[in-house]
């Protein structure tokens, strides 16, 4: 049965507080709530029958009902026993140019922000930046626009960019000069050029992430201190193993290996799988999220279906590689590596926080806890950027991202695809907001 989320007193909405207006001082007690807090030292265990208050963009105290001093002038909401959780996180998400591209409408980049709170995620790790875009995460923290807390990679470190290692070196310095958080590595670079890179990253304190360029090979790039290593890319390759069956012991080496770097992974399973063509095709055009990306991109992704020079004319090796890569999930999973989530969103049909419900069952398939899952974009999150914020968890002093659904999601994982309620740093978002927003979203896209 549904249970619906009640507002008791909204002081603050008389005070003429809406939803996007700076949650500074706001204080909101969220009651009658069974608390996952991926706190490590709570394990699975709940804490039921809960209140958690929040001040601003913090939470300030949890306890049991009737234990928690409420300000008085606290909005109060009834949680209606549902379970509440930290946010989610996507760590290979993607945010839009400011400036509309070819047949793409304007609101686009507004929409994709949005469409990561509805599907319960409050943080994105931005994989590949564009000019301007850092104006982005200080707009969404001062409430003038929604969307999650951005950490954002620039643009990326490519064939293109980088001519040479001293180019390399220069690059990182701009880098950290003008305030990304991360760098973003795709195919190209070669050996020299990449050691440079991390040298000069290492000495300026920056990460670097994304992909595994074919002249570096996973094992330099792992040794050379990659943050972590995305769509496991440069694992099957070093294996021989894109086409043909691997071993567990190879797969072990290679994870076992990660391990001991302190490496970890962002798997992105679902888009591979798409991207290699071993998705379901039927299955892929029928995604009802689909509805919710504007006709050129949904397009585009359709089109990829149907293009002869796709993978999805490409024969038997794709599936070989995609067991393969759920065997190596299983594996790392087994072995201790650190597993981060994310979706690549928004690329073929990874629609921006709704891909999580594309995501999480091949993260079970591959022998995944729930709890873990849930772990690997919540409190691992937080320990990823732990210089940078306390999140990740349900614990005074975190930041309020927080998630209220209806089924216990140690039992259920999907109850976590269509939050009851989500809070992004302070500010909440019901569920019919959500849904008017998502139709909104919908209609704009209709043609
Ligand atoms: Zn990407």
């Amino acid at each position: 049965m549904l249970k619906t989320i009640r507002i008791l007193c909204v002081v603050l909405m008389a005070a003429g507080w809406v939803g996007l207006a700076s949650a500074t001082d706001n204080v909101v007690a969220v009651e009658n709530v069974h608390v996952l807090s991926m706190q490590p030292e709570h394990g699975e265990a709940i804490q039921r029958s809960q209140t958690v208050v929040i001040e601003g963009d913090r939470i300030i105290a949890i306890g049991a009902q009737g234990s928690v001093a409420i300000p008085e002038h606290a909005q109060r909401i009834d949680g209606g026993g549902n379970y509440l959780l930290p946010g989610l996180a996507e760590m290979h998400g993607h945010v839009p140019p400011l400036r509309s591209f070819t047949g793409v409408p304007e609101r686009y980049l507004d929409d994709v922000l949005y469409l990561y709170l509805a599907g319960g995620v409050t943080t994105v790790r931005g994989m590949l930046g564009h000019p301007h875009q850092l104006q982005l995460k200080t707009d969404i923290a001062a409430g003038t626009r929604h969307g999650p807390t951005l950490y954002l990679a620039g643009p990326s470190f490519n064939s293109n960019t980088v001519e040479n290692p001293h180019r390399a070196r220069l690059r990182v310095q701009e880098h950290v000069q003008e305030g990304w958080d991360l760098l973003k590595i795709h195919p190209g670079l070669t050996l020299p050029q990449y050691q440079a890179l991390a040298a000069e990253a290492k000495a300026q304190g920056i990460d670097f992430a994304g992909h595994i360029p074919d002249d570096v090979g996973i094992h330099h790039a792992i040794i050379l201190g990659t943050r972590t290593v995305d769509h496991l890319d440069g694992y099957l390759a070093a294996i021989d193993g894109l086409e043909n069956p691997v071993t567990d012991a190879q797969l072990r080496e290679l994870a076992r290996f990660t391990r001991a770097h302190n490496v970890g992974v962002v798997p992105t399973q679902a888009l591979w799988q798409t991207i290699i063509g071993a998705g379901d095709a039927e299955a892929l055009r029928a995604y009802p999220e689909l509805q919710y990306v504007p006709q050129a991109v949904r397009q585009g992704w359709l089109n990829y279906l149907d293009d002869p020079r796709s993978n999805y004319f490409g024969g038997e090796s794709a599936q070989q590689q995609q067991e393969n890569r759920m065997r190596l999930l299983a594996i790392m999973y087994e072995e201790g590596v650190e597993i981060l989530l994310g979706t690549d969103a928004p690329q073929l049909f990874s629609v921006p926080g709704l891909s999580l419900r594309r995501e999480l069952p091949l993260m079970a398939a591959a022998g995944m806890s729930n709890y873990d899952i849930i772990r690997s974009g919540t409190e691992r999150v937080g320990e990823y950027f732990r210089a940078y914020d306390q999140f990740g968890t349900i614990k005074a002093g975190s930041r309020a991202d927080i998630l209220l659904v209806r089924e216990n999601p140690l039992e259920q994982l999907d109850t976590l695809y269509e939050p009851e309620l989500v809070i992004a740093a302070g500010r909440i978002y019901t569920r019919s907001d959500i849904a008017a927003k998502l139709a909104e979203i919908a209609a704009a896209y209709a043609e």
